[in-house]
């Protein structure tokens, strides 16, 4: 080669070097997969929450997730009973209760003649408690999970833990495979875990235990962040209708929190903002002290937030202490997403952030509006029921159990006396349509032949188990709930309960939002998309299009 042309060559590809350099420093390549991923979730979280105590969230929480991430506004559970074990199931496994088998929080077992709670597993034993608070697994989900498929994707060389105060909020996400899931044991206040997972908690966990955090929180009381008159986007505080703390007169504040006998404070931290504050502290010490994200593979931790359901089963979604409730979550996330920005980066971590159902208003805070609304005895209604079944077939037991709205039968006491679940089914129905707040009653074989709307029809059929379920539903009216005439609840077919956030943030994620129709079971299909991974073996879901592009 001659010195002009190598002259001219080395020009050439010093130009192309330092053109390519420019190129890469303008647009950075991303990591071609996140470091850590976190699936969040606020118990008893409503879409609109998001919105309405907007002017009040900081801007590093909520609304950095929606101002730099990706928001599906119109995200909904497409199947009932939208409560918090189905919930959880169904966001990390893409799936449906009719298919992964997590019908509610508690179904009843013909087999076992008893009702059984979703993550009970009396094989296994409480590892860092002598109580029976972790006789826990994920034995009764029938699926895979989204943290499942992780692992099998890359041999189990990920990290997955799942943490909850609540067991079914930390076991159902975290799936079979879980490095860990740990939740809150009340008697001492301590994170504990079952001997499905490990044989030992490790130190950093009982490290964490013996600084006693819980005791903490509580001596400081539970006052309002902000002074009291600028909830002003929440009822008073005092309000017939709103329940009361354990051990406290009036459901208003400042919430003492105080000692007193036949109070266990550690039980009542649930009810408190403070249950979401100790949540997010375990989460930052269970993420640095195992080192998540710092591996060859990705990470995937799962965080539910509790506290939320307790406050708004408690005092409802328009009350003082909901808003402060979320006005301190925000606080907590945003507290998370500044610790990940420092520790990983925000670009090697990716987050979504959902709820797992809604919730009713407090029909005593509509009946004050003179809005439609209301809450009933069901054991009046089981009793009449139970009259009517007598009077038809003669004297017997034909219920068994009355759970998730759905009436079990005595299938032996039915065959032995050749009555049919359809004969029961007529009983039963023209009994309950003489309330007024029934909309209908359904029978779980015959679903399509119902009167209820199509879409709502498709609800029944995706919560519903022929081996879990149970065989007659009552449906009632919207705002309506069997209960107390304090606080509220969630289960329903209805928008309120259905109608949850979904937040995409950090890694591979662009600004921007969509009111298209989304459902829960999207969720995991969508994070499998992203990490080019098999979805949960279970899913219905689809890729959220707009969220992966
Ligand atoms: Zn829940």
């Amino acid at each position: 080669m001659q010195k002009k042309t190598l002259m001219l060559w080395l020009g050439l590809s010093l130009g192309i070097t330092s053109q390519a350099q420019t190129t890469l420093k303008t647009t950075p390549k991303l990591p071609n997969k996140p470091k850590l991923v976190i699936g969040i979730v606020v118990d008893q979280m409503r879409y609109d929450y998001l919105y309405r105590y907007a002017s009040k969230y900081t801007n590093g929480g909520f609304k950095r997730l929606m101002g730099e991430g990706f928001n599906c506004r119109n995200h909904h559970y497409d199947y009932v009973p939208t409560v918090t074990a189905a919930g959880h199931a169904a966001i990390f496994t893409g799936s449906v209760p009719a298919v992964d088998g997590i019908v509610g929080n508690e179904w009843f077992d013909q087999k076992a003649g008893r009702t059984v709670y979703c993550v009970e597993d009396s094989t296994v034993k409480t590892i860092g408690a002598d109580t029976k608070a972790g006789l826990m697994s994920p034995k009764n989900l029938w699926v895979s999970t989204i943290t499942d498929q992780l692992k099998i994707a890359n041999n189990f060389q990920s990290k997955t833990i799942g943490i909850a105060l609540k067991d079914r909020g930390a076991i159902l996400p975290a799936g079979h495979t879980a490095n860990a899931a740990y939740w809150f044991d009340s008697k001492d206040g301590h994170w504990i875990t079952s001997s499905f997972y490990m044989k030992d908690l490790p130190t950093w966990v009982k490290d964490f235990n013996s600084k006693k955090i819980p005791q903490k929180y509580l001596a400081q009381g539970w006052n309002t962040l902000l002074p009291l008159e600028q909830y002003t986007e929440s009822t008073p505080d005092d309000q017939a209708y709103e329940g009361k703390l354990s051990g406290e007169q009036k459901p208003v504040f400042p919430h003492e929190l105080a000692a007193q006998a036949g109070v266990n404070l550690l039980e009542v931290i649930r009810s408190t903002p403070y249950g979401n504050s100790l949540t997010k502290d375990f989460a930052l010490a269970a993420i640095q002290n195992e080192q998540l994200g710092k591996g060859s593979q990705t990470d995937f931790l799962t965080v539910s937030f509790s506290s939320t359901d307790y406050v708004g089963h408690a005092f409802g979604p328009n009350s003082i202490e909901a808003e402060d409730t979320y006005l301190r979550l925000d606080k907590d996330i945003a507290e998370l997403l500044s610790f990940l920005d420092n520790y990983l980066g925000k670009e090697n971590v990716l987050i979504f952030l959902s709820a797992d159902h809604g919730v009713a208003d407090v029909p005593g805070f509509w009946q004050a509006h003179k809005l439609p609304a209301g809450t009933f005895d069901a054991t009046a209604m089981t009793t009449a029921v139970k009259n009517a079944l007598n009077a038809s077939f003669g004297e017997g037991n034909y219920i068994k159990a009355d759970e998730n709205n759905q009436f079990y039968l005595n299938h032996a006491l039915l065959k032995a006396r050749k009555i049919s679940v359809s004969q029961v089914y007529e009983v039963v129905r023209e009994t309950l349509l003489q309330r007024n707040d029934v909309a209908d009653v359904i029978d779980l074989q015959h679903i399509s032949e119902s009167s209820i709307p199509t879409y709502q029809q498709g609800y029944v059929r995706n919560g519903f188990n022929p081996r879990r379920s149970g065989d007659i539903l009552y449906f009632l009216n919207p705002s309506w709930f069997t209960g107390r005439n304090t606080g509220t609840t969630h289960g329903s077919v209805y928008r309120y309960d259905t109608h949850v956030p979904l937040l995409w943030y950090g890694w591979k994620i662009k600004h921007g939002e969509t009111s298209g129709r989304t459902n829960i079971s999207d969720i995991a299909p969508t994070v499998a998309d992203l990490l080019s991974i098999l979805e949960p073996n279970g899913s219905v879901g689809n890729v959220i299009t707009e969220v992966v592009k």
